[in-house]
């Protein structure tokens, strides 16, 4: 069975397409600036043939049909025709607590990832765009959405709610749902298969750190809790999203200023978190060489984040009632030694030991343990994929339709 893999955000459109047989990935791809003056398509196939155009792509439906004709591109391309494409997994952000599972789409489960567009009005709108432009151009191929939210609909209720009145979780179903769901779902399996174990018998606390990081506790194979909330914004230090706060800072800071509710949205979204600290970058890479040539406010920035990754990692152990291994994913977790270090630094007492050698050797998408062979707790870091898990569950859903 062949998949294509599409993640659809505000003016980019990810795809990446797989043969299921061997779970390989053909070819993968990635639209950039849709909408705006010079838009970019970058490709590359499985064997390093590679394609960079810069094209008027004005809308979604215009760049799934350059993603859709660039696997057909005589030299380039991975297919002959749109029928080799046997389904289409989607990334959808939010599911709500409705949809909990990866679903076959049709009209009334894109109605209801419509619903969710209030709780997520920065990615579903996006993401609806992509199904209906896939749908448009493949029509009668099955589309499954496979959401960010879902893995997390098994954190109990005492851990979902937040202590606000209880009438605006009735109003407006605020609580937490938790994001990254799709790749601490990957991480947790990916354990599991390391171990030779089966999930249920592991705690793990999977740590996420990419520019948008979450840590998650997943128990037995099952998500109890994680750092996102009702938002993206909630938990770990991330780009430049602030992480917890002190709620009551908020209504401070828009007297102090005179902030309207647009304007506190961007300072916590975009103006906070490791740029909002350093003052230098909302790239771990850059604020990392600038701590290397003694910059403080880049020792600080990353000190906060490596100290509320520490704190998250307690609480969950003791959620847990106890963690078997940590693991670290995504962009920082996968290649900063020093935040790996600093995150696990002194937690011998939970039975917690790096082997430094190793911590700094495993980089660049290496899959590997750091822990000391004495660690009770083993840790790893695991490369991310959460395109390979909807590409699965694009492909069970569709063979139990067949
Ligand atoms: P996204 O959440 O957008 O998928 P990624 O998982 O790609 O993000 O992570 C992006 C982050 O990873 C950035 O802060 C980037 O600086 C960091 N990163 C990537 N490579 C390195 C590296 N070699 N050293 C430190 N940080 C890195």
């Amino acid at each position: 069975m062949r998949i294509l893999v599409v993640n659809s955000g505000s003016s980019s459109l990810k795809f990446q397409f797989f043969d299921m047989e061997q779970e390989s990935s053909l070819a993968s791809g990635k639209v950039e600036r849709i909408g705006m003056k010079g838009a970019i398509l970058s490709y590359k196939r499985a064997d390093g043939k590679k394609i960079k155009q810069v094209k008027e792509i004005l809308d979604h439906t215009t760049a799934i049909d350059v993603a859709l004709k660039t696997l057909m591109d005589k030299e380039s391309g991975v297919i002959k025709e749109l029928s080799e494409i046997d389904a289409v997994g989607h990334r959808v952000v939010h599911g709500g607590e409705e949809l909990t599972h990866s679903v076959l789409i049709d009209d009334k489960i894109l109605e209801t990832i419509k619903d969710c567009i209030e709780l997520a009005p920065l990615h579903n709108p996006h993401n609806i765009k992509g199904i209906q432009a896939t749908q448009r151009l493949l029509p009668g191929v099955p589309q499954i959405a496979v959401f960010d939210t879902a893995f997390h609909h098994t954190i109990p209720d005492y851990a979902y709610m937040y202590a606000l009145p209880y009438i605006l979780y009735e109003r407006y179903k605020i609580r937490r749902y938790g994001f990254h769901g799709t790749s601490h779902r990957y991480v947790a399996y990916r354990v599991a298969r390391i171990l030779k174990k089966p999930v249920d018998e592991i705690n793990i606390i999977s740590i996420h750190l990419g520019n948008g990081s979450s840590i998650c506790a997943v128990q037995r194979g099952k998500s109890i809790d994680t750092s996102m909330g009702f938002t993206p914004v909630e938990g770990l230090v991330m780009g430049t999203r602030s992480g917890d706060i002190d709620p009551a800072i908020v209504p401070f800071i828009m007297a102090q200023e005179e902030l309207a509710i647009s304007q506190i949205n961007t300072l916590l979204n975009k103006h906070s978190g490791l740029w909002g600290l350093s003052g230098i970058s909302s790239d771990d890479r850059e604020i990392e060489e600038a701590y290397e040539n003694g910059n403080d406010r880049a020792r600080l920035a990353i000190e906060v984040a490596a100290y509320r990754i520490k704190k998250y990692i307690g609480a969950y152990s003791a959620s847990m009632g106890g963690v078997d291994v940590i693991v670290f994913t995504a962009g920082i977790g996968e290649n900063s030694p020093r935040m790996r270090r600093l995150a696990l630094r002194d937690m011998e007492y939970l039975g917690i030991k790096i082997d430094e050698e190793k911590n700094e050797s495993i980089i660049k998408g290496k899959e590997g343990e750091i822990s000391t062979p004495y660690s009770k707790v083993k840790v790893f870091v695991i490369p991310t994929n959460e395109e390979l898990v909807i590409a699965r569950d694009t492909a069970n859903i569709v063979s139990f339709l067949r």
